[in-house]
């Protein structure tokens, strides 16, 4: 599973050299507040007959900024919440 605000938080420690009072949570926390306004553009919504889309650049879900922008979790969770939504 990828998650792109841990995986920035790593570099970001990585790149320190030197322990800091700073977690990697912490780091994390930093990077998915960086993400938040990117997270919102790019969200999932599902038309009829073409299936789930990007509701900023119109592609097929997920989009690349997406991927960039969400964890794997958080990605299968949105495709099984949708799913759950269309057998309603
Ligand atoms: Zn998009």
């Amino acid at each position: 599973m990828s998650d792109p605000a841990v995986e920035a938080a790593q570099r970001a420690w990585l790149s320190r050299g030197v322990p800091t009072k700073f977690a990697i949570v912490d780091l994390a926390d930093a990077a998915r507040e960086a993400l938040k306004p990117i997270r919102e553009r790019h969200q999932q919504v599902c038309i009829y007959a073409v299936g789930r889309v990007c509701k900023h650049d119109g592609h097929r879900w997920p989009c690349a900024d997406a991927l960039d922008a969400y964890s794997t979790e958080e990605l299968n969770a949105m495709t099984q919440t949708q799913s759950a939504k269309a057998k309603e």
